[in-house]
């Protein structure tokens, strides 16, 4: 069987299939035992109930965008009930009071309420049995994804979708490939995806239903293509897949430090994790241009200490030798957020107390953090970037914290460089001022363009709005980049942008030298700078800044740079 879906993060793979779905479930999950304490069990619960709830908010959005608002409403009453305080105090309770784990907590609930529900002499009332029934199942798959079941380097794995931080514990799993039904291609699974090599397939509608465990997988996520169980009449396109896969093996291309005509430039990685800093040494980067330390909390119980964060910044430092080393601070918040985590759940998660505003409330996760890169910085030059800037006062009172956590005397300078990260339009728009507060800027314009556009990074339905081509990004981000220049301090381009090696000469022409990009996109971006000739883009930044529309720009990128 051929399936075709989307690439999200490029490459090949063989494998079994291995499918992240629960068959009995109600009895399956009452027979789990409890995994740690009642506050363990509750945070799993909580974050589960929330990954359920926005699955179901997404459902019902996308069958009202196709018109059929009557099922939408199906899914946000599902919504609704699980967010109502009643069925979480019940679950509570059996978690606190019993001993319960989440899964037999939520499983006893509903089986409660459902006999409640079915007592009943209203019928209207007797048809919520069902409905209980389908989003305890729901919750139980949302848990059963972050069980310890463990994947394997044969295995893809097949999921309705996946959350980063489930995405962060198959790949130190060491899976080969993954299949999902839905995932946006600016998400942070996305991202993660890109920078572990992992590659993987989205937009298969039932993927769970049509791909049994166990069945042989070969992925092609460069082209979208999923071969199931290959047929005989199937063997050509496998053989295909099979020499693909063994020639994209060997592929590397090593980073130049000029463009063709002598232009100097930079390509730094981008990691999730210490693994993927071995990238560095491989394709003689000139660095790690962003470690997004948030995901070191994923895979893990509890917060990181400052021993913890300290082993895993120093495997980095080793990976990187001399090269360039930019660590940002953790940016929690969003859909990035441990299983654990006592932090607060905003209305707008994306608008909320997140980045470097959780920061400044919670020294106890600042405070190991910043001690633990200060102690690096004093073996080797450290950036630390601040994720989320958006105020000059927000800058200042970071500064603060930071001194006051590196416990230094009046007078004494920080031991690490100090860069904010420009991802929110307020930030980008001051950026002369806030410039002379640091000592570099990078860039994310992941983030940048979801708030200057509006349009949610991770939301399927607004990817086409989602767009860095739109002239109010490109001009903002040139603006960006010139103030820096003129101040004479470094700017990185650190979203996925950068690594589209189609827009390398845009990017070139716009005035970006530095790009910091995931793994996965090294090799043709490496290549897209090697034959870049900067004088003869330079002159298409006028041509570029001066359109008023999106498709006017990529009719220009499509005349100009391709
Ligand atoms: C960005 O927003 O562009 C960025 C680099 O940060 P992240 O993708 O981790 O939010
Ligand atoms: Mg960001």
């Amino acid at each position: 069987m051929l399936l075709h879906g989307k690439s999200i993060s490029p490459g090949v793979a063989h494998g079994t299939a291995y499918v992240l779905d629960v068959g009995e479930w109600l009895s399956a999950a009452l027979a789990v035992k409890a995994s740690g304490s009642a506050e363990r069990e509750l945070g799993r619960f909580d974050l589960a109930a929330m990954r359920a709830i926005s699955q179901l908010e997404r459902v019902s959005r996308q069958l009202k965008h196709q018109g059929r608002g009557d099922d939408a409403d199906i899914f946000g009453a599902h919504a609704l009930m699980l967010s109502n305080t009643d069925f979480r105090q019940r679950v509570l309770s059996r978690i606190r009071d019993h001993g319960a784990s989440s899964e037999a907590a939520v499983a006893t609930v509903v089986a409660e309420l459902q006999d409640t529900f079915k007592a009943s002499p209203q019928p209207f009332i007797q048809d919520k049995a069902a409905d209980i029934l389908d989003i305890g199942r729901r919750v139980i798959l949302c848990l059963s994804n972050e069980n310890d079941r463990e994947a394997h380097s044969s295995q893809i794995v097949v999921a309705p979708s996946l959350m980063p931080s489930e995405f962060v514990r198959l790949a130190h799993q060491g899976i080969a490939g993954v299949v999902t039904e839905s995932c946006s291609m600016k998400s942070h699974t996305a991202i993660l995806a890109r920078g572990f090599g992992v590659p993987f397939v989205t937009g298969i509608a039932d993927a769970v239903s049509l791909i049994t465990n166990g069945a042989t997988v070969l992925l092609d996520a460069t082209t979208g293509r999923v071969l199931v169980n290959p047929r005989d009449s199937e063997r050509r396109l496998e053989n295909e897949l099979r020499q693909h896969i063994a020639k994209t093996a060997a592929l590397t291309e090593p980073a130049p430090a000029t463009t063709a005509d002598g232009v100097p430039v930079k390509l730094l990685l981008n990691i999730s994790d210490p693994l993927e800093s071995r990238a560095v040494g491989q394709f003689s980067l000139a660095g790690v241009g962003l470690f997004r330390t948030e995901f070191l909390y994923m895979d893990r119980p509890t917060w990181l200490n400052e021993e913890d964060s300290f082993a895993a910044y120093q495997s980095v430092a080793g990976s990187v030798g001399t090269g360039e080393l930019h660590i940002r601070l953790a940016d929690f918040g969003a859909e990035k957020c441990p299983a654990y985590a006592d932090i607060p759940v905003n209305k707008n998660p994306s608008l909320g107390i997140r980045g470097v505003r959780l920061l400044l409330d919670r020294e106890d996760i600042l405070r190991p953090q910043v001690r633990a890169i200060a102690r690096v910085a004093q073996q080797r030059p450290v950036t630390v970037l601040i994720p989320m800037i958006d105020t000059l006062d927000t800058l200042q009172a970071i500064r603060g914290k930071l001194v006051d956590a590196c416990d230094l005397a009046p007078g004494e300078s920080l031991p690490f460089k100090l860069a904010a990260m420009i991802e929110v339009p307020a930030a980008a728009m001051m950026i002369d001022e806030l410039i002379e507060y640091v000592d570099a800027v990078s860039i994310g314009l992941n983030d940048l363009t979801q708030y200057l556009l509006a349009a949610d990074r991770d939301d399927e339905l607004c990817e086409r709005y989602h767009d860095a081509l739109q002239p109010a990004v490109l001009r903002l981000l040139h603006q960006v980049v010139t103030a820096a220049d003129a101040a004479g301090k470094p700017v990185t381009l650190c979203g996925e942008l950068a690594g589209d090696a189609s827009l390398t000469g845009v990017l070139l022409a716009l005035g970006v030298r530095r790009f910091s990009v995931s793994r996965s996109h090294v090799p043709l971006v490496a290549k897209a700078l090697r034959q870049a000739d900067v004088a003869q883009l330079t002159p298409f930044a006028a041509e570029l800044l001066a359109q008023r529309r999106g498709q006017d720009v990529r009719a220009v990128v499509a005349n100009r740079f391709q």
